[in-house]
């Protein structure tokens, strides 16, 4: 633990006053001498950094309960109506220095911070990233909770308390290493556990039909196995507002402490497994970025969280409500993919079950509370649960799941195909086979009011293919819903340089009205402002190769392209193409050692699921280029490429401001939304795209002179596909391809070692390059020419990466929450007095 800077003495003199949670800096200032005396038992004289961060985050933290107390105490006495958002994963990265500025506490506590001898920055750095979830999905739950409070709207997140998010990653010889991430380890100051409002779940066991006193046999569940949730709290501040909502995480543990019996025969360590076993649902975050683990425990996790979530909400309401025809007046709940598509059965089997609804209100109410966010259209992605296992784990809910899926396919389905079987089986929530599965996305869209996608080119492909038939059935149940980043985080808290220059140009309003960075498109043209926003992109980028070298021990130019592609390493996404324009210059830089060309660092940051061979072999084929790269003195450092290990949302806050180019090159129609292109964009970086999710849309804000469109389409990749594609034809007649792809097959960055990318090389021809590289490398190769080009006539380059700033307001994920409030959650502001 590093020893902290320097000693300070109390401001009062030790006699600080416990209660004081104003927000001046003197305030701050007894607050976290309190906190380092009261809470942590500390002496300020020896205290250690991460001490002070802790002692910093709970005076924070005594400012944010207040103004929480108060929301809820509002939100409470209006009975208001509030949205719910259910997501198995939360990206929430540090919160320290965004709670400072969406609180308005940024400036005093930095300077009380720095009064009492400490270094601002460090501190901050000590906290770990809260990182429970693999990327865009878990990240735009964390975004949104950031707009829904900023917005004023009653709304409270429901997830899962990891006590380990997504693995730490590590290179070793160039391979990916995981390794557990302890992100609780200096305890998490931001959560407040609340035993209070601990819910039991029920799992497992077997349904009885027993006939009650009025001859009617009524469903019981029995011999299960139970486990409580535990919540942990914490505040989301909206960014200069008064909102306090809060994220409510549930951790598992076991009901009774011991199996008395077997603990009194003896069997200590028997029953201390039972408790083991009901602490292992929340012990770890799946890594699987697109791709369904269909793994018991996941499922386990899916239901634990749902079940706890939906008691605590039924809870709310009857504290304030019993008649429960009112209940979809006051909820709305929102399903973060299929992960909590559980909630459906559940809050059928709750209603039925244990409060005696009979089915048709229930249904009525379920599905008028219910919407369902799609995120992909990847087969691979889209969760289906084997029939025997549901009826192992949630034997009750497959119950209830048959009789949905009976009553949709023979009442709606019938009535609008009468006698048409081939409907039937094609719409059917179970899919026949063997073992059968439960479709979980049908099921979502059976059970919603409203079905979203992320994009509007996603949600064109979800009307033509994935739904195309459910969209005949329900013509006004699909709509799109573009996604959006916080410019709170993404912009005036990881870029406070261009900040600060957008705020003298537009005011201080644009954090909440994103739409106000327009009247930057202005100074496009003008020199002065040129300057002085390239000027501040440069000290990003050196802030960047101050990091890298520290990290790294490599040395890159802030003058060259910082061409900068971050994401999860997934075959769709193309990190591979990338990486053969890469091995293209370099081999035409070899061949011909005065090839034009600006000097280009290529930066990456990717975990890749610890299953995904393959995604793992493209790491190592990007770090063993690197190192060959790198070191290689024939080319005189025109080309770098650096790849920090570990790559989360801390990273992703360094890197996207410093970034010039913004990869985002996935096979067209892919990509559903993405939204790291949104946040390159804003910060003032053009982006390299093909034509899918929101590049789309980000063309049309940006206009077609400030972007780079390259590749096929999604009508050209069908056209491709069912001409039956094959990689040769590029392969054969493209030489620079076949030599490069040959390059990559010898043992040149592996020397001795033969066949190290194998796997690579073999996908993208033997294996017939499912997603497209050879048949776009030549187009992208060519535009990549066109970004050179851009990049040496500097003015015009800053006048494109200025007019990225200006024009992505659209993006701010306040207009997407806003959209969601107005469109599906029919939700109101409500404000809280200061
Ligand atoms: N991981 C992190 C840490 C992010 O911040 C983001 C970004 O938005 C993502 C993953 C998703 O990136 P993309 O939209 O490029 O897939």
């Amino acid at each position: 633990k590093s020893p902290a800077k320097k000693t300070a003495t109390a401001p009062d003199g030790g006699k600080a006053f416990r209660f004081d949670v104003g927000d001046s800096k003197e305030s701050m200032k007894t607050s976290i001498l309190n906190h380092l005396r009261y809470t942590l038992a500390r002496h300020e004289e020896n205290a250690t950094q991460d001490e002070w961060w802790t002692a910093t985050c709970y005076a924070v933290r005594d400012r944010l309960l207040d103004r929480f107390m108060k929301t809820q105490a509002v939100h409470h006495k209006q009975k208001v109506r509030r949205a719910y958002y259910l997501s198995l994963e939360y990206l929430m990265g540090r919160l320290l220095i965004n709670n400072l500025h969406n609180a308005g506490l940024f400036e005093q506590t930095r300077d009380a911070l720095t009064e009492l001898g400490q270094d601002f920055n460090e501190v901050a750095d000590e906290e770990a990233d809260m990182g429970l979830g693999n990327g865009g999905l878990g990240r735009l739950a964390a975004c949104f909770l950031d707009s829904l409070a900023t917005l004023d709207l009653p709304a409270v997140g429901y997830g899962i308390h990891y006590e380990f998010g997504l693995f730490r990653q590590k290179f070793r010889d160039g391979y990916q290493v995981e390794l557990p991430d302890n992100w609780m380890d200096k305890g998490c100051p931001w959560e407040v556990m609340r035993p209070n409002f601990a819910q039991e779940v029920k799992l497992y066991g077997r349904v009885e039909h027993q006939m009650d006193d009025k001859g009617v046999f009524k469903p019981k569940w029995v011999d299960t196995k139970t486990v409580e949730g535990v919540p942990f709290d914490i505040s989301i501040v909206g960014y200069g507002g008064e909102t306090v909502n809060f994220l409510r995480l549930w951790g598992a543990r076991s009901s009774d402490e011991f199996d008395l019996d077997t603990f009194n025969q003896g069997g200590y360590t028997e029953a201390v497994h039972e408790k083991a076993f009901s602490e292992t649902i929340t012990k770890v975050l799946y890594p699987n970025d697109s791709t369904e683990s269909g793994k018991e425990l996941r499922l386990v996790q899916q239901y634990f969280f749902v079940s706890c979530s939906l008691r605590d909400i039924i809870r709310r309401f009857e504290a304030n409500h019993s008649d429960w025809s009112e209940f979809a007046d006051y909820n709305a709940l929102q399903l973060n993919d299929t992960h909590p598509a559980i909630a459906i059965p559940e809050l059928m089997r709750l209603l039925i079950d244990e409060y005696a609804l009979e089915w048709d209100a229930a249904w009525e109410i379920t599905r008028g509370v219910c919407n369902y966010t799609n995120h992909t259209l990847l087969p691979e992605a889209l969760e289906k649960w084997s029939v025997p296992l549901f009826e192992k784990v949630l034997p009750r809910h497959l119950e209830i799941i048959y009789e949905i899926n009976s009553r949709f396919l023979q009442g709606e389905v019938e009535a609008k195909w009468p006698g048409d079987d081939a409907k039937k089986s094609e719409l059917s929530i179970i899919e026949e086979g063997n073992p059968k599965m439960v479709r979980m996305a049908y099921l979502s869209v059976v059970g919603s009011t409203k079905v979203n996608g992320v994009a509007a080119l996603h949600t064109e492909l979800l009307k033509k293919n994935l739904f195309a038939t459910f969209h005949e059935l329900y013509p006004n149940k699909l709509i799109n819903m573009t996604n959006g980043i916080t410019p709170r985080r993404w912009l005036l808290a990881c870029n406070p340089g261009l900040s600060e220059l957008i705020t003298k140009e537009v005011g201080d309003g644009w954090p909440k009205h994103l739409d106000e960075l327009q009247a930057i498109s202005k100074l496009a043209d003008n020199a002065a402002f040129q300057k002085k926003f390239m000027d501040i992109k440069r000290a990003n980028k050196q802030a960047f190769a101050d990091f890298v070298l520290e990290d790294s021990g490599t040395e890159i130019s802030p003058d060259a392209i910082f061409d900068v592609q971050i994401k999860r390493l997934h075959e769709y996404k193309r990190q591979h193409l990338n990486l053969l324009h890469i091995l293209t210059l370099y081999r035409r830089l070899l061949n011909d050692p005065d090839y034009e060309m600006n000097p280009r660092v290529f930066i990456f940051g990717a975990k890749a699921a610890p299953g995904y061979a393959l995604a793992k072999n493209i790491i190592r084929a990007i770090n063993k280029v690197a190192e060959k790269v790198n070191n290689d003195s024939r080319i005189n450092g025109k080309i770098k490429i650096v790849f920090p290990q570990n790559y989360r949302i801390t990273m992703a806050e360094k890197m996207i401001p410093a970034a010039d180019l913004s990869e985002q090159i996935s096979t067209a129609g892919k990509e559903a939304s993405g939204t790291g292109n949104m946040k390159l964009a804003l910060n003032g970086a053009l982006t390299i795209g093909t034509l899918d999710g929101a590049n789309v849309e980000i063309g049309e804000e940006v206009g077609d002179e400030n972007i780079f469109i390259f590749g096929n389409t999604v009508e050209q990749v069908e056209a491709i596909k069912s001409k039956g594609y094959n990689p040769y034809d590029y392969y054969n007649s493209n030489w620079e391809l076949k030599a490069v792809i040959d390059w990559l097959r010898s043992d040149y960055f592996t020397p001795g070692e033969h066949d190290a990318f194998a796997p690579l090389c073999s996908s993208l021809l033997e294996g017939g390059d499912p997603f497209l590289c050879l048949a776009d490398y030549a187009d992208y190769v060519r535009v990549q020419e066109d970004v050179d080009k851009a990049f040496s006539d500097k003015k015009r380059w800053a006048k494109m990466a200025i007019m990225n700033t200006a024009r992505v307001g659209k993006f701010s994920s306040d207009r997407t929450i806003g959209q969601y409030a107005e469109q599906i959650w029919h939700l109101k502001p409500v404000q809280v007095e200061a």
